[in-house]
C-alpha cells in the first residue's frame, strides 16, 4: 500500500501579515501565523472578526492593506478557486438538488466530469465519513450532522493543504459534536493539512487544537499553545471570555 503521506499534499503554513479590512464602522487588522499541519482554534466574542479572518484566507474578501501568505506564496491577489484552500461553513454547504455523491464529486470537478480515479476518491471519502450507504440521498434527506459529513467528504476529495471551518458543528447537539470532532481529528492526523477552526466552545479547542488565536474587536489580542491558554495564568481576555461562555 502506498504511504498516505506520499499521496496527499500535507499542510502549508498560513500567515496574515498586517491584513487590514473594513466593514462599515468595523476596522480590523489581522497579524497571525498558522503553523503547517496543525489545528488552530480561532476564538473570540461574536463580531470580533473570526469569519472575516477566514474569508481573507479563503479569498472571499481581500485586505485593503497587508498580505495573505500560504506556504511560500503571496496569495493576496488570487481568487478563491486559485488558493490551496477548502472551507466549510456552519450550514448550507451543499447543493439542495444534488445527491450526496454529486455534492462530494463537485470537489473534484465543478462540471461533475469524473474520471474513474475521481469516483474512487469520492467512494473513499464517503466511506471515511461513514456515508457509503447514503450516496444517493438529497441533502434534505440527511440529518444536520450527516450534511456536515458530506461537506467534510468534499473537502477530502479536494485534498487542499489548508482547511478552514467556520463554526462547522455549531448547530449540532453535544454528542454528535464530539463525533464530528473525532472525525475531523482523525482525518487531520491522516492528511496533515493545516486547519483553522472557528469555535465558540472552549472544550472543542482544548480537545482538538494545538494552538489558539484569540480575537477581540478586530485584532489578535492573544496567540499561543492551547496548553498556555488553559493554564491558570492564560491570557486575561481569553479567561474572561471562557468565563462568560459557561
Ligand atoms: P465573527 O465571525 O467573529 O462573529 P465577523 O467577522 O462576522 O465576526 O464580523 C466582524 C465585524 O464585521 C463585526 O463588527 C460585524 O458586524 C462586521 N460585519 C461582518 N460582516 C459584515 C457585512 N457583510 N457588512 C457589514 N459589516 C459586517
Ligand atoms: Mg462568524
Amino acid at each position: 500500500m502506498t504511504d498516505i503521506r506520499e499521496r496527499h499534499p500535507g499542510g502549508q503554513p498560513v500567515r496574515l501579515d498586517h491584513a487590514a479590512f473594513t466593514y462599515g464602522s468595523a476596522d480590523m487588522l489581522f497579524d497571525a501565523d498558522f503553523p503547517s499541519s496543525t489545528i488552530t482554534a480561532v476564538m473570540g466574542p461574536s463580531g470580533s472578526g473570526k469569519s472575516t479572518l477566514l474569508n481573507l484566507v479563503a479569498g472571499f474578501e481581500t485586505p485593503r492593506k497587508g498580505r495573505v501568505l500560504i506556504g511560500d506564496s503571496d496569495v493576496t491577489a488570487l481568487a478563491p478557486a486559485e488558493r490551496p484552500v477548502s472551507m466549510i461553513f456552519q450550514e448550507n454547504n451543499l447543493f439542495a438538488h444534488l445527491d450526496v455523491a454529486k455534492n462530494v464529486g463537485l470537489g473534484r470537478s465543478p462540471a461533475l466530469r469524473l474520471t474513474s480515479d475521481d469516483r474512487r476518491a469520492v467512494a473513499d471519502a464517503l466511506a471515511r465519513t461513514g456515508l457509503s450507504d447514503k450516496e444517493h440521498r438529497l441533502p434534505r434527506e440527511l440529518s444536520g450532522g450527516e450534511r456536515q459529513r458530506v461537506a467534510l467528504a468534499r473537502a477530502l476529495v479536494r485534498d487542499r493543504p489548508v482547511l478552514l471551518l467556520d463554526e462547522p458543528f455549531g448547530s449540532l447537539g453535544p454528542a454528535l459534536r464530539q463525533d464530528m470532532l473525532d472525525l475531523l481529528a482523525g482525518v487531520q492526523a491522516e492528511r496533515r493539512m493545516t486547519v483553522l477552526f472557528v469555535t465558540h466552545q472552549p472544550e472543542d479547542a482544548r480537545r482538538l487544537a494545538q494552538k489558539i488565536v484569540f480575537l477581540e474587536a478586530g485584532i489578535v489580542t492573544a496567540a499561543g499553545s492551547t496548553e498556555e491558554f488553559f493554564a491558570g495564568d492564560g491570557p486575561e481576555g481569553f479567561r474572561r471570555y471562557v468565563g462568560s461562555q459557561s
